[in-house]
């Protein structure tokens, strides 16, 4: 029987560390989130950061585009955030609207505002092992483990999911924590055979309980990235939780797993940027 990496206790208690702190700042920080369009799930997972930021003083500002917004004012606006002294994070609710150029957009947002770490220069910091601003789903789950007690060093990790956002920059965290790190994707080959010998195995592509006993080793630990929702808004996981339980060592759920430590990692850099942490 598996015990579960309960996400949420530990996102709970770094919130609590940045309230106190965010108490004894001049001001409370501001993150400015654009959103274009009226994507469902975007609309759910802005309402979520806003009511994270509401419980630790962060002033979490939704700046809104309709779906048939112009590029050339969402670039304006952002570079209107990023003059404006009283923002410290900008982030660009993904996916955009398929007209605007997502990779424009978000280089458009300062370095040292980029508190989703999605930038050109962030994303190449973090490769060349200089990280500055990591994003913050990758973060949240190297610092899942650490609150685990789980030394990641010299372990056979196996991420599945090469995205830009998730899979590959962890493969790169895990690297840097001296793990040795296979990543897999859509194109490999019995998948089955390669995950089954991870000590830890990481979960990123977007398939409801994709992952089952035979893709699991025994006594793995296995982290879940995966949210999808069904037709009655129920959540799951990449990972089929009943069927691997017996299994493994250590899993963290769906939901109450990864999730609130994306948005912890979020509210974290929003503080860092407001102390000027990433000003270089
Ligand atoms: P993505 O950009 O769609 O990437 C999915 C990756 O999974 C791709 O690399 C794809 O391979 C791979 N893949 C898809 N089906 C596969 C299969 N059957 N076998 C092996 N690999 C497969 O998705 P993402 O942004 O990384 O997100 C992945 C999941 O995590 C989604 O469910 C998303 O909602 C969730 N997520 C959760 C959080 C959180 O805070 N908990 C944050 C971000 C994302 P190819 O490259 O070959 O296409």
């Amino acid at each position: 029987m598996a015990q579960i990496i309960q996400g949420d206790v530990i996102a709970k208690e770094i919130t609590k560390k940045i309230k106190e702190e965010v108490e004894t700042l001049q001001h409370n920080p501001h993150l400015a989130v654009i959103l274009v369009g009226d994507d469902f799930a975007s609309e759910a997972y802005v309402r979520g950061k806003i009511k994270a930021g509401n419980k630790v003083g962060i002033i979490v500002d939704v700046i809104r585009f309709e779906k048939e917004a112009k590029e050339d004012d969402v670039l304006d606006k952002i570079k209107e955030l990023n003059d404006n002294d009283k923002v410290d994070g900008i982030i660009v609710q993904l996916p955009l609207p398929d007209h605007l150029n997502e990779v424009k957009i978000v280089n458009a947002v300062s370095e040292a505002k980029d508190v989703d770490g999605f930038t050109y220069y962030n994303a190449g910091r973090l490769f060349r092992g200089e990280p500055l601003i990591n994003p913050c789903t990758p973060q949240g789950i190297m610092y899942m483990l650490e609150a685990s007690n789980i030394d990641v060093s010299g372990k056979q990790a196996v991420v599945v999911g090469r995205s830009n956002l998730v899979g590959l920059p962890l493969a790169r965290l895990l690297t840097a924590a001296d793990a040795t790190v296979t990543t897999c994707h859509s194109k490999t080959k019995n998948l089955a055979s390669i995950t089954s010998q991870a000590d830890l195995l990481f979960v990123a592509i977007g398939q409801s309980k994709f992952i089952t006993q035979e893709y699991v080793k025994e006594g793995a630990i296995v982290i879940d990235v995966g949210i999808s929702r069904d037709e009655n808004n129920k959540l799951s996981g990449d990972v089929d939780f009943d069927d691997v339980f017996d299994k493994v060592s250590m899993i963290s759920p769906v939901p109450k797993g990864v999730g609130p430590l994306t948005i912890a990692m979020l509210l974290n850099n929003t503080l860092k940027a407001y102390k000027g942490e990433f000003h270089e």
